[in-house]
């Protein structure tokens, strides 16, 4: 694969009423350009968009998604890259939600885009807004590629006795209920990007990942294959977030609906919304939680203690479910950035193998990196996720496999 921009891959995660983007290539992984639209639908809409060393900011009402694109792509004819010309070799969509029907990076065609909206039920907050994304992108750029990279798709193959909830099969038969798990993209890429820095074969080895963000999942890898995860249905289950409380008795729920009067949005906004590290203490955001509790907030150390009681639980579950363990890693924002998690959320283990070094832990450094001692029997790493190149390298594998399929036909 040569430089030319016309290599280049355009990556789009489209929310509600926000748009990330990158236009990267997606062979040396360099970003070309990156940017964010940001409360679409509102007056006070904004864009910043950064290339070349320069950020271009834009104020003002953007009334939807394909005017905040059409302003993007404008910013992006001023800063050098005309992308409805020959500038992109191909746009690739993060969709969070695959059902049973997408499992690989797909070739988006109006049957493709009508089935990710049908999935809308299974995610209602993220699939319509990645369908709006779509439909924006292939507007402005009729004759660009365009392919859609689902959350879901790794762990499609998960054993039947991981994706299986104990309901009422045909209940559960009706509704498309099962363990679906999503920051896929992340978990596979980190998995491959881990099998390099120990230098063996993925499929030799057994991992735990735990992608902590603003989201956060952890996932059981044997040879490459996700064996368990834990979001399901939807990204709520499993560890504490953000703004998601993870796990909890679903009788709970019932209690609320009977006690509080809670509808459905009333339970949507509860779970999605006000729980989690934001429910308990009040902030979402990581760095405030740290500082509150160095301010002797009692409410934010009550968080920090429920989110790595969680974490550990699972590590707990997955050393057992994999039997044998090669490496524990962490990434996103919180796993990469925090070395007070990763201490506490492998602490004690020693037992098991599993130990931090404290100065590697806390060693300012960036890239991928062992934190365990040189002696310890299972190695534990930090590495950066990246799924924005993940997606780029997917839709430029696929475009490029179609149009050899073309050739051939
Ligand atoms: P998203 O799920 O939105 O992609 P990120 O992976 O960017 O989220 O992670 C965001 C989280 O990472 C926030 O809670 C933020 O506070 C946390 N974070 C970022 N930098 C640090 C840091 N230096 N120390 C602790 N937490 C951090």
């Amino acid at each position: 694969m040569s430089n030319a921009a016309d290599d280049l891959v355009l990556v789009i995660n489209s929310g509600s009423s926000s748009i990330k983007y990158q236009l990267l290539n997606p062979e040396s992984g360099v970003v070309v350009a990156s940017g964010l639209v940001e409360r679409i639908g509102e007056q006070s809409g904004a864009i910043e968009h950064k290339a070349g060393g320069r950020t271009v900011e834009h104020e003002g009402p953007i009334s939807d998604h394909k005017a905040g694109l059409q302003l993007v792509f404008d910013m992006f004819a001023a800063t050098g890259h005309d992308l409805t010309g020959a500038g992109v070799r191909a746009v690739g969509h993060r969709v969070v939600h695959g059902g049973e029907i997408f499992y690989q990076p797909t070739l988006i065609t109006d049957a493709v885009v009508a089935a990710i909206s049908d999935l809308s039920t299974l995610a209602p907050l993220h699939n319509p807004a990645n369908v709006t994304g779509i439909r924006s992108t292939r507007e402005l750029l009729p004759g660009v590629p365009q392919v859609a990279v689902f959350d879901t798709a790794f762990f499609h193959g998960l054993p039947a006795a991981a994706k299986t909830y104990a309901i009422d099969a045909d209940v559960a038969m009706a509704h498309g209920i099962r363990k679906y798990g999503f920051h896929g993209t992340s978990h596979e890429y980190v998995a491959g990007q881990v099998a390099g820095l120990l230098e063996r074969d993925p499929a030799e080895l057994n991992q735990i990942i735990f992608h902590l963000g603003n989201g956060a999942s952890a996932s059981a890898i044997r040879g490459g294959h996700p064996v368990d995860t834990t979001m399901g249905l939807t990204p709520l289950e499993g560890l504490v977030m953000g703004t998601r409380g993870g796990d909890l008795d679903p009788g709970i729920l019932l209690h609320l609906m009977r006690s509080a009067n809670l509808d459905a949005d009333g339970i949507d906004q509860l779970l999605n919304r006000n729980s989690g590290i934001k429910g308990l203490s009040g902030v979402n955001d990581f760095r405030e939680l740290q500082r509150l509790i160095d301010t002797g907030s009692e409410s934010a150390r009550l968080a920090y203690d429920v989110y790595i009681h969680r974490l550990r639980r699972y590590l707990g579950a997955y050393l057992v479910e994999l039997g044998r363990v090669d490496a524990i890693t962490f990434t996103a924002g919180v796993g990469e950035n925090s070395p007070q998690v990763r201490a506490d959320a492998l602490a004690g283990l020693e037992s098991f193998g599993i130990a931090v070094d404290p100065a590697r832990n806390t060693a300012k450094e960036r890239g991928a990196r062992w934190i365990s001692p040189p002696d310890s029997r299972i190695p534990v790493l930090v590495v950066p996720t990246n799924e924005e190149l993940a997606i780029a390298r997917a839709a430029h594998d696929v475009v490029a496999s179609s149009e050899n399929l073309t050739e051939i036909s």
